[in-house]
């Protein structure tokens, strides 16, 4: 087995990691520090918990720290993040790795008051992590230099496309030199993401840990089939049962993640949401809620649930099928971290039944079903055949369906009418940016930087 030391990390960096509790790098991590720290380009399709920000920090602090500039501290490295949270995590590792090493780090992001932002900027830095909005306000009030960055890293680039950031990269892109190492992360790669990533990468290793073969193995899922009316006795009755000490349930919107907050609050059960609408405040308030134990259920949408890095999750709960079928991988790879495994339901009601076509096609297998419980319900499971989607009605406007049980046989634990089948239907096929918006998270360009920044 591969150690930090044979991927050629220095003395200062194999402490960092020790001190981090890491004995063995993963996959990508082994697979991008060596040609990072060659000076390649790397591209590597990689979701967050597969350890791809130690991946590329080690590799960048390691080549900053060879040799550093003359003078006042001027930006070095970029680090480009979709959202707020995951812009602190990223520099949260960095200060982790770079502990022993005289390199300034900051992270900038949108939401809050700019001003201690830019006393920092005015001291001086070598790392900034960033989420574009902020980046861009800050560089047009000429706060920001970005003119000398040698390393740039743009992470989660799918998510960041999803949530309409193409121009702000690009501006980006252009501001800065020509000569530098990019980094590119993303957990899947559609075609829009090849595109941006063939228009700065030169001649970039491939990395590829994409989640199929990485966490999905490790979870246990199960899916339900249930009417919409009974998912929360259902919620309640699994968090009852299981004992629950730290779980993630996903909502498709936000409304619906503050409702289902008010209502498991009335079964006794303490949770908090997390979701765009939320200001900074009650977001990391949540989060260390969250993180501490004393709020053992955190109700999230997709988009800000996007890189919370909380280890030891052990359930989620997809109360809400999510109509990307993407995001199913990513929600449940918020559980079973770092070797970790966990468990994930999928509750499935009759309007969703089109989505878990979808999703079983994205990870190319069945999930197990599980029908021992009070809500089961075969109208919900999906018809033999049936596309990937939302499920319309003969006029084709999408609509939920009603009585499908009176042509359904029960199907007990197996369901075989949701065979892996070609991809590529209106809704379930691909991801794209119209799609993602269509989510909990959802609002114009501008509206969603704003709930992110
Ligand atoms: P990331 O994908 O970068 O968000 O990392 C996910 C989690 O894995 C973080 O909590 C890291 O601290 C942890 N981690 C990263 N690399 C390793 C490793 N080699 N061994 C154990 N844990 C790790």
């Amino acid at each position: 087995m591969t150690d930090f030391q044979s991927l050629g990390l220095s003395n200062i960096l194999l402490r960092a990691v020790e001190s981090e509790g890491y004995t063995t790098p993963t996959p990508v991590q082994e697979q991008s520090i060596p040609p990072l720290l060659e000076g390649r380009d790397v591209l590597g399709v990689a979701q967050t918990g597969t350890g791809k920000t130690a991946a590329f920090a080690l590799p960048v602090l390691q080549i900053m720290n060879r040799k550093k500039p003359q003078g006042k501290r001027f930006i070095r490295a970029l680090v480009l993040s979709p959202t707020r949270e995951l812009a602190a995590q990223i520099d949260e590792r960095f200060a982790a790795y770079s502990e022993h090493m005289d390199l300034r780090h900051r992270v900038i992001f949108g939401g809050v008051n700019q001003n201690p932002q830019v006393r920092a900027l005015q001291k001086g830095l070598d790392i900034l992590v960033a989420t574009p909005g902020r980046l861009l306000d800050l560089i047009g009030q000429g706060h920001l230099d970005i003119t000398r960055v040698e390393f740039f890293v743009l992470d989660e680039a799918d998510r960041m496309l999803d949530m309409g950031f193409i121009r702000d990269i690009e501006k980006v892109i252009k501001l800065l030199p020509k000569q530098r190492q990019n980094l590119l992360f993303s957990a899947t790669m559609p075609k829009s993401i090849a595109k941006l990533a063939g228009s700065f990468l030169n001649n970039a290793v491939m990395v590829d840990v994409s989640p199929k073969e990485m966490t999905v193995d490790r979870i246990q899922q199960k899916i339900m089939f249930l009417r919409k009316a009974d998912k929360r006795r259902l919620l309640v009755q699994l968090i009852k049962e299981e004992r629950v000490q730290r779980g993630i349930v996903f909502t498709r919107t936000k409304h619906g993640a503050n409702r289902l907050v008010k209502q498991l609050d009335q079964s006794n059960i303490s949770a908090a949401a997390i979701h765009g609408n939320k200001s900074q405040g009650a977001r990391t308030k949540a989060l260390a809620g969250f993180k501490d134990g004393t709020i053992p259920i955190l109700v999230a949408t997709d988009i800000a649930s996007r890189g919370i890095d909380v280890d030891g999750i052990t359930h989620v709960f997809n109360y809400d099928l999510p109509n990307e079928p993407e995001s199913y991988v990513h929600r449940i790879g918020r559980t079973a971290r770092a070797g970790k495994s966990g468990i994930a339901y999928a509750f499935c009601d009759d309007s969703e039944s089109g989505y878990l076509v979808g999703i079983q096609q994205l990870i190319g297998k069945e999930i197990p079903v599980q029908s021992n419980h009070p809500f089961h319900f075969i109208g919900a499971i999906p018809k033999p055949g049936q596309k990937p989607g939302k499920i319309k009605d003969k006029s084709g406007t999408k609509k939920r369906p009603r009585n499908q049980n009176q042509n359904r046989q029960p199907r007990g634990n197996s369901h075989r009418n949701s065979r892996p089948q070609k991809r590529g239907n209106d809704n379930g096929g691909h991801r794209g940016g119209n799609q993602s918006r269509g989510q909990g998270d959802s609002g114009s360009r501008r509206n969603r930087n704003n709930s992110q920044r």
